[in-house]
Order: C-alpha cells, then structure tokens, then sequence
C-alpha cells in the first residue's frame, strides 16, 4: 500500500507511522526525520533547511520534492510506503501526482489546537531511529532512552511553544488544504486523533484492512 500520513505538527503522524508501519513491513519516510538527519550531518540540504525549520516554516519546494522523489524510487520502497508529513502544500502534492506516484489512502489525524502545545512541550524524541514518546502520555521504559534502539532521547529545538506556534499557523494556512484535494479524489480517511494512541492504531489498522478488502474485490 502508498499510504499518507496527515495532521497538525504533534497530531500523532510518527507515532503512528511506527506503528502501521510496523504492522504493514512498509517503510514510513519522514521528511521531517531525512531533514533533521542532514542538519546533523552538515549537509548542503541540512544547511539549506536548517532556517526555515528554526522559524518553524516549510522548507522550500524544490528541496523537499527532490528529497521525496529519490526516496520513493529507491528500492525499498517498490512494496509500499507510509509518506509522513509530505505533501504538506497542494504544490506538493500537485508535484507527486506528477511524479506518477499512485496513492491507495490517506490518513488525516485530527486533534484540536488547545491539545497540541501540550504534546509537544512533553516529546522527546530518538536521535536513531526517530521514535517518538510522550514524557506523560508515552514514556519510554528507561527514562531517557529508547526502548527500540537505546539512544539518549532529546527534545526537539523547534518544539517550543513560540515555534509551534507558527508551526500551527503554517499547518492550517498550506496543509489543511491539501485534505480537501485527497478528499475530492476519494481517498481521505479522516481519525480523530484526541483519543488514547492504541485506539486511533486500531481506527486506522481497521480502515485499512477494510479497504485492502474491498481493492481485492475490485480487482477480482
Ligand atoms: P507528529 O509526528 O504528528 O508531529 P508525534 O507522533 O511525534 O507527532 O506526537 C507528538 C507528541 O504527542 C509525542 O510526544 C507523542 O508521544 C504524543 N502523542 C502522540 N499520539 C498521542 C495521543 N493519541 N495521545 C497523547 N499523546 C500522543
Ligand atoms: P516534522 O518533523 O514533520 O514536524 O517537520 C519539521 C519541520 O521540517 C517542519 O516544520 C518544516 O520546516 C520541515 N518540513 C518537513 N516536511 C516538510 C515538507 N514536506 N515541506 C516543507 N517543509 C517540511
């Protein structure tokens, strides 16, 4: 399955990312994670990035949409994939369809603004394998490290509130859009995302063996 992942930033994207992802055996590609990955490294694309992701923006198309295409044509992807937090404009998601990407759902997690403040100032995240907890709603078993891969966990630069501010702001003035564009194609499976992580799991796992059901029907 192509799969999308969509909501606010601190909606719940990569937590349950790792999750379906997990239960699919599809790979989940982050741009978040790719970028946060090359500012580390000190790459041209981490340098080019770094100033828009600091005031909480996006990061120019022509970036983003490179980075996307070489992942989605590498070979780990010819199963499957979980796309989580592209497109995050209409242009980009104008850009994958040009792509000739075929898209089966997806997924938009919704959760009221008043909520998202308070997840982020709790996130910590894995500096590996981009795991996400929660200090309250989902601690790790060791304080401080990964359950998956051990490392030290660390608090996200931009998660402070004045930069999830403007990360809210930029999320309802050039995403939001993008749900009526998948909507008016038939795909969109909207969740609501104010509940407990295993139930919105079990939401969407459910809608997506519904819809992998009835594809086999179709294609019979
Ligand atoms: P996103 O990828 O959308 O930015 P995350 O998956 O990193 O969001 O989740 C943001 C924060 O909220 C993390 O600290 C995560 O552990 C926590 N979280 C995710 N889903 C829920 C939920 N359903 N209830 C409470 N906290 C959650
Ligand atoms: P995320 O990890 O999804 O919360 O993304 C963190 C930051 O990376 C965002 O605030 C943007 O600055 C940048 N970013 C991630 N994905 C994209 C994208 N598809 N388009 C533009 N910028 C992005």
């Amino acid at each position: 399955m192509n799969l999308i992942i969509m909501g606010a930033p601190g909606a719940g994207k990569g937590t349950q990312a790792q999750i379906i992802t997990d239960k699919l055996g599809i790979p989940a590609i982050s741009t978040g994670d790719i970028l946060r990955g090359a500012i580390k490294e000190g790459t041209e694309l981490g340098r080019a990035a770094r100033s828009y992701m600091d005031r909480g923006e996006l990061v120019p198309d022509d970036i983003v949409i490179g980075m996307v295409k070489q992942y989605l044509s590498s070979e780990r992807c010819k199963n499957g994939f979980l796309l989580d937090g592209f497109p995050r404009s209409i242009e980009q998601a104008e850009s994958l369809a040009r792509l000739g990407v075929k898209i089966d759902a997806v997924l938009a997690i919704e959760v009221d603004d008043e909520k998202i403040v308070e997840r982020m100032s709790g996130r910590r995240v894995c500096p590996g394998c981009g795991a996400s907890y929660h200090l309250k709603y989902n601690p790790p078993k060791t304080p401080g490290r990964c359950d998956r891969c051990s490392a030290e966990l660390y608090a996200r630069s931009d998660d402070n509130p004045e930069t999830v501010r403007t990360r809210l702001a930029t999320y309802h003035r050039q995403t939001e859009p993008v749900k009526k564009y998948y909507a008016g194609q038939g795909l969109l499976i909207t969740v609501d995302g104010n509940q407990a992580i295993e139930e919105i799991s079990k939401i969407i796992l459910d809608a997506l063996s519904r819809l992998g059901s009835k594809n086999d029907t179709d294609k019979k």
